[in-house]
């Protein structure tokens, strides 16, 4: 009997004779690609690998590759902005996947089901590393640290985990009780030794930390209000967003006697103390900002640095946004505010080229309120590192986090002064980790960055359906009374229609278009999954280079290369 080689069309001495693929000048490879959804998403996860295996049909699976790289998928698929989404390429074909949506789902149904964190237990004699601050960035570090191997001390000023997540996100976009549940099992995991109630800088010193450990991560967030006042005037009876907002999540009310209040500021605190203060019942809550709403068409240095997401719902909610406007005096009647006199502020360009926010006199306009809340960012508290902190931050390099002039301490999360989100504290914790395991290794942090993701332009999108999006349900605001989530779930039918739609950008699909469209039959499909994780190989022998199989690919996983 002839034995005919895989792939081969013709017995030998017929057409197998000619090697066309002499012929070629290019050949087709296999190349994977970052997604554009894995190279933006700032805690790391590849959602296009977990979407891929939620279409499989395992979630499990799925949820342990959004693990690699982020422990708090239930919070993040809450809270996050999803820049991921933004990013999506199938937005440009028709509406962008619901990734939160889908990572929020597999973090609850690993709440529901119990499922474990995949980490073994450190060896006795692993590396021992101390973490400071348990908010999102000290609990990734903690996390990834003992993925890395090591024993982990992870201590803690207040009595809980999770820092702002905790004590100022309110209740509406993250429930306490999915907080919990994912913190607790997360610091049940064999390795880490929590520590609440222990400051650094009142019951342990950083050069204790510096000599007990081989690694420090510090953590600290932005705990310290920053000074506020208008043309020198601070009214008496002031209190800061944040102090309130933290009375709101912890009692679930603020004391109050004002109809009318202004809030000074743009960011998460500002927007999220003014829908709590509608909740509360304030007639007219404004929001002072400098900035602008955010929307696709304003450049990011313009626009307020609370969510799209979070400022729509507080202006259905009723609160009142003053764009572009600074206060520039307070109007007093003992020490009580009466008012407020408003400016017109904007972005100009300085004699040195730098944007400077710019006051127009000749455009005051008087605003009544009954009082005035400053919302205006926190900075460092230094108390125990002062020699650490540089204008209220922790300067650090960009990638691996490490605290510029201090070696062998890293630092991540909102204490670096230009991150304010829960996936970036989370991304900081993840590569700092790395970071403190290579040099403990005695390797070198090389200068690194993200990927750069496939663009739109490199897919071939007829091989996909038109298919709306599954979005969740949103609470109408006039239901949004208390503490009530205002985003619903996805269900587990949403989400494998959202992992269907994923176009799958620059991964194989294993769609068989290469293997059926190639004239020469040059491409081999494998039973078992190629070393390059897809069910193909060329083979060259033949392959003339006519390019049909990277024209057809439908996710750009297959590239035309000079041969
Ligand atoms: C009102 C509000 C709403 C927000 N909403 C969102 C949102 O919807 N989505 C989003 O992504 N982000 C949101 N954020 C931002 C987000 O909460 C932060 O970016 C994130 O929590 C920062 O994480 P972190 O770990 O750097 O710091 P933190 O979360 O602040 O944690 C720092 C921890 O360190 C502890 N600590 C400080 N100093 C010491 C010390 N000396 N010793 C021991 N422990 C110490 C603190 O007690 C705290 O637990 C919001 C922030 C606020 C204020
Ligand atoms: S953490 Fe944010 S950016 Fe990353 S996948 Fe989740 S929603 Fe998207
Ligand atoms: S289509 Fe899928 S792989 Fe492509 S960017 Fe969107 S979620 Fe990611």
């Amino acid at each position: 009997m002839i034995e005919i080689p895989p792939g081969a069309y013709a017995r030998p001495g017929t057409s197998l004779e000619f090697k066309t693929g002499s012929w070629r000048v290019e050949r087709p490879v296999h190349q994977h690609r970052a997604a554009p959804c894995h190279a933006v998403c700032p805690a790391g996860e590849d959602a296009q690998a977990y979407l891929a295996l939620v279409e499989l049909g395992d979630l499990r699976g799925a949820w342990e590759t959004i693990v690699a790289a982020n422990p708090l998928p239930a919070i993040t698929g809450r809270v996050c902005h999803h820049p991921c989404e933004s990013a999506c390429n199938r937005r440009h074909y028709d509406e962008e996947i619901t990734i939160h949506g889908v990572e929020r789902f597999l973090g609850d149904e690993a709440i529901r089901k119990d499922w474990r964190y995949p980490v073994a237990a450190p060896a006795s004699d692993a590396p021992r590393m101390a973490v400071v601050g348990a908010g999102p960035a000290g609990l990734a570090a903690a996390y990834h640290l003992l993925r890395g191997g090591c024993h982990v001390t992870l201590i803690e000023a207040l009595a809980v985990a999770g820092g702002t997540m905790r004590t100022a996100i309110p209740h509406y976009r993250l429930p306490p009780d999915v907080l919990d549940q994912e913190l607790d099992r997360l610091l049940a995991l064999p390795g880490i030794a929590f520590q609440p109630q222990t400051r650094l800088g009142r019951d342990v010193s950083l050069g204790e930390l510096q000599s007990d450990f081989e690694g420090l991560f510090l953590g600290p967030g932005q705990r310290k209000g920053r000074e506020w006042g208008a043309d020198f005037a601070v009214p008496g009876d002031l209190q800061t967003g944040l102090q309130l907002l933290e009375t709101w999540v912890a009692e679930g009310t603020i004391p109050h006697e004002a109809r009318s209040v202004a809030i000074a500021g743009g960011g998460n605190t500002a927007v999220d103390l003014a829908r709590v203060l509608r909740r509360q019942g304030v007639a007219q809550v404004h929001l002072i900002t400098h900035q602008r709403i955010p929307a696709p068409d304003v450049p990011a240095d313009d626009a307020m640095r609370a969510t799209y997401r979070d400022v729509s719902q507080a202006v259905e909610e009723g609160v009142i946004i003053h764009e572009h406007r600074g206060v520039r005096r307070l109007i007093l009647r003992g020490e009580r505010v009466v008012g407020l006199e408003l400016v017109h502020m904007k972005k100009l360009p300085g004699a040195d080229g730098r944007l400077r926010r710019v006051a127009f006199d000749g455009t005051e306009t008087v605003l009544h309120v009954d009082q005035v809340i400053p919302a205006i960012g926190q900075q460092v508290d230094p108390l125990g590192f002062e020699a650490l902190v540089e204008r209220g931050r922790l300067k650090v390099a960009p990638w691996w986090g490490s605290l510029q002039g201090h070696p062998g301490i890293f630092s991540g999360g909102d204490a670096r002064g230009d991150h304010g989100t829960v996936s970036e504290a989370v991304g900081d914790g993840r590569r700092a980790a790395l970071a403190m395991l290579r040099q403990h290794q005695g390797q070198t942090l090389e200068p690194s960055s993200a990927p750069e993701g496939i663009g739109y332009d490199e897919l071939n999108v007829h091989y996909f359906d038109p298919a709306p999006a599954a979005r969740e349900p949103v609470l109408p605001p006039e239901q949004r009374l208390g503490n009530e989530e205002i985003e619903g779930g996805l269900d587990a039918r949403a989400v494998r229609h959202e992992a269907h739609r994923c176009l799958a950008c620059g991964n194989c699909l294993a769609c068989d278009n290469c293997w059926t469209l190639c004239p020469d039959q040059s491409v081999l499909k494998t039973r078992a999954i190629a070393d390059d994780g897809s069910h193909y190989v060329f083979d060259y022998d033949y392959c003339k280079g006519c390019g049909i199989c990277a024209t057809e690919c439908p996710t750009g996983y297959i590239r035309m290369v000079p041969d």
